[in-house]
């Protein structure tokens, strides 16, 4: 991996590009790192150093490890006895495509079970994740794309947490579809015609409508499905 231009994880916490010492180092690392992974500065299959990111984020072993680790839980990076960590491979085609039909199995349906219990702390909250408010903040491409690509993984565990039934989410949870998907390509239209989505998928939970809710949530991972086949190419 290539030394320096650190994206910015929170501008408050940087200084010369480096992250300062805080009680919050591990998460700032990271979110550092996340930012990398999601938007390909760290490429697919490439190996990750611990030395290098100490060099980098001029910290020590310890937050580096603790970062790598939590990454390593989410399915991000591996680590090879011996050889060290290295980022998670691209998905398959066929990975993808099974993880779009699980996924339209299970969310649209869910998404309309979510519509009929929906109140106003419940819509408050979806709101919140829908990273729709959070539309235009932020100048760095890649923080946005990162930070999108966390939100869009909150607002749909949410939506599923209303359609209640654990079962499902855990099954969609333990998959970090999210995380994958967004690594397939870093663009802004990514982001930015999902967002146009979560705000249909809103607009039905807010009419407290279940057939709505449902379409509009089969539409917006068929078109997310859509946008990010041309990866594949
Ligand atoms: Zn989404």
């Amino acid at each position: 991996m290539q030394a320096m231009n650190l994206p910015s994880v929170d501008e408050a916490n940087l200084a010369g590009g480096r992250i300062q010492r805080s009680s919050s180092l591990v998460e700032d690392v990271y979110e550092a790192v996340f930012a990398q992974l999601m938007s390909l500065k760290i490429a697919p299959g490439s190996r990750i150093t611990v030395d290098s990111l100490v060099k980098e984020f001029n910290v020590s072993h310890t937050p580096i490890r603790e970062a790598l680790g939590r990454l390593e839980g989410e399915g991000l990076v591996l680590k090879t006895h011996l050889i060290g960590y290295r980022a998670a491979p691209q998905i398959t085609k066929r990975r993808f495509d099974e993880l779009y039909e699980l996924r339209l199995l299970l969310e649209p349906h869910g998404a309309a079970k979510a519509a009929v219990l929906m109140d106003e702390a419940k819509l408050a909250q979806l709101q919140k994740s829908a990273g729709v408010m959070a539309r235009r903040e932020g100048k760095d491409e890649r923080l946005r794309y990162s930070n999108f690509a966390r939100q869009d993984a909150i607002f749909h565990d949410k939506v599923m947490e209303f359609a209640n039934n654990e079962l499902v989410r855990e099954t969609l949870a333990h998959q970090h579809t999210h995380f994958h998907i967004f690594r397939l390509m870093f663009h802004s239209r990514v982001t930015e015609e999902a967002l146009d989505e979560h705000e249909a998928i809103l607009a039905a939970f807010a009419a407290a409508d279940p057939a709505a809710a449902e379409q509009a949530m089969r539409r917006h991972i068929e078109h997310s499905r859509d946008r990010l086949l041309l990866a594949f190419d």
